[in-house]
């Protein structure tokens, strides 16, 4: 094994999606198997990193990178994963650890998977792990998307979605028929902390009679209405959020969208016209995206140094003697840092934007051949994981046997009174204990076999073969959310659109036009 080098410092890095797993069996299973892993193996694991999942994302980083920055730090050659998505779920990490590889400063290992990526190892395993990462990434996407359209559901049944109304509000649970709580589905409701409610009508009570922001602050505090607790986070930007919030009126925001809700009001009508009669606040209603200006809205920024600003839509009109109209389809930077001294010349249509945005359909779409030469040689480093799986699997079958072995001839000891009944209870409790663990770690095996992460591979690769005839039937819309899935960063530069393409997309770009990744595909774990 090349890989192995001649150091066999390894440590393992366990994760678990929720902290209500923590106790349970995961993180013992994932040792378990990483022990297992490393014996076979020749490897030595020096320490073992358990990283809990948490709902923050940048905490999980943290220990992640400072658990990569142990073994770089410690000498460490080997990083073993239990599976590849416990790896990273973002393409970033997955980057920068690929890099190490490709320099043969580390050696990834993923226990589940059987799976080694190294210096040596083939281009395909390396995009196969971006096919991993992507399929990961899809899934809390999808996952967020779903809670999205729960709360977006919510929101049209005039309900404000958010855990924490505005004050005088709180939530409030529903009840079934038969008089229940239900555990989801709470509505809004008036706070019974009668206070709450006062501090809230004293401000605009104040407002309607002309105070400021400031004044009605001071003036509230005087009235020992400003609970001791919050009278230094009691700004006057927090009385003047509260004026304008249109949830006292009836009505709440959700996602640049206002819906009318079904919360009961505090305030009358009288002194919320007087309030909403003091501000003279411009009102800004936030575009949709439709197929017009699905370029538009910041999907493109500005390329300027110094600038980095949206590309807007912005549609010209222009109209003939005769009656006629025509409209154009301009998009330009907002220049909202006065970053351009003029903007002449800085208008470019639609169809140039698009025109140049597909050429990175040019740069994924791959040939039926190129899709087979891929996939024969995915193929074949996936036959030569299972026929090690297979040696393995055979290992364990071999140790199974033994423990029956053993058991029958406990039992034959016992009979014959060589032991006594208690040291036969003993033994045959640690023989069984055994046997389980191996036929656990068989079963394991024979689902790493199976293979999910082809079916990822081939969906793919499916896309990139079908990109181009696809595109013609999708609308624009369509069309800029199918390159939000393969492109990154659009950026306009003059009148020329720049953008990098995401992995795994850019490596089949690259191997397309490569022919030194034929050449490897040969070598392997
Ligand atoms: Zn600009």
């Amino acid at each position: 094994m090349e890989w192995l080098g001649n150091n066999p410092k390894s440590i393992g890095i366990h994760r678990v999606s929720s902290s209500r797993q923590k106790d349970n069996t995961s993180h013992g299973v994932q040792g378990h198997e990483t022990d297992e892993y490393c014996k076979f193996n020749g490897l030595c694991l020096e320490r073992v990193f358990e990283i809990v999942e948490s709902a923050k994302d940048s905490d999980l980083r943290k220990k992640y990178h400072a658990a990569i920055k142990w073994a770089l730090d410690n000498d460490i050659r080997h990083i073993i994963f239990y599976m590849f998505d416990r790896e990273a779920r973002n393409l970033t990490d997955n980057e920068e650890n690929e890099k190490l590889v490709r320099r043969d400063r580390i050696v990834l290992h993923y226990v589940r998977e059987r799976k080694v990526l190294h210096k040596w190892s083939p281009d395909s395993d390396f995009l196969m792990r971006d096919f991993h990462a992507i399929q990961n990434k899809q899934y809390s996407r999808t996952l967020s998307a779903k809670v999205g359209d729960s709360m977006r559901r919510k929101a049209e049944e005039g309900w404000y979605p958010a855990n924490i109304p505005p004050l005088g509000y709180v939530p409030q649970a529903t009840h079934n028929e038969e008089g229940k709580e239900r555990r989801r589905g709470k509505v809004v409701g008036l706070d019974p902390i009668l206070k709450n409610r006062q501090t809230v009508l004293r401000e605009y009570e104040l407002r309607a009679r002309g105070l400021s922001f400031e004044e009605i602050r001071k003036k509230i505090i005087d009235e020992g209405l400003c609970p001791t607790r919050t009278s230094l986070t009691y700004h006057a930007s927090v009385v003047e959020s509260r004026i304008k919030n249109p949830f006292y009126r009836g009505r709440f925001r959700w996602e640049g969208k206002e819906y009318q809700g079904k919360h009961e009001l505090f305030i009358s009508k009288n002194i919320l016209d007087a309030v909403d009669r003091t501000l003279y606040k411009r009102h800004y209603a936030l575009k949709p995206v439709t197929n017009d200006n699905a370029l538009g809205g910041g999907w493109i920024t500005c390329a300027l140094p110094g600038c980095g600003c949206s590309i807007g839509y912005d549609p010209k009109v222009k109209k003939y003697r005769n009656g006629a109209e025509q409209v154009f389809h301009y998009h330009h930077c907002t220049n909202g840092r006065r970053a351009h001294k003029s903007m002449k010349g800085m208008n470019i249509t639609s169809e140039k934007l698009w025109e140049q945005l597909e050429t990175a359909l040019d740069a994924i779409s791959v040939t039926a051949d190129f899709v087979k030469e891929l996939t024969d040689a995915m193929n074949e480093a996936q036959r030569k994981t299972q026929k090690a799986t297979i040696v393995e699997m055979d290992n364990f079958k071999a140790a199974i046997e033994i423990t029956h072995k053993r058991e029958d001839e406990l039992y034959a000891d016992y009979k014959t009174g060589l032991v006594t009944e208690s040291f036969y209870i003993r033994q045959v409790e640690q023989v069984r204990q055994e046997r389980l663990r191996f036929t656990d770690q068989l079963k394991r095996a024979q689902l790493s076999i199976s293979n999910a992460g082809m079916e990822t591979a081939k969906t793919i690769l499916e896309l990139c073969t079908s990109a181009k005839s696809l595109w013609e039937k999708r609308t624009p819309l369509e069309r800029r959310e199918f390159l939000n899935e393969i492109l990154s960063n659009p950026v306009l530069d003059g009148p020329t659109v720049r953008y990098e393409l995401k992995k795994p997309f850019r490596i089949l770009s690259e191997m397309k036009e490569s022919e030194k990744w034929r050449t490897r595909k040969g070598s392997n774990l």
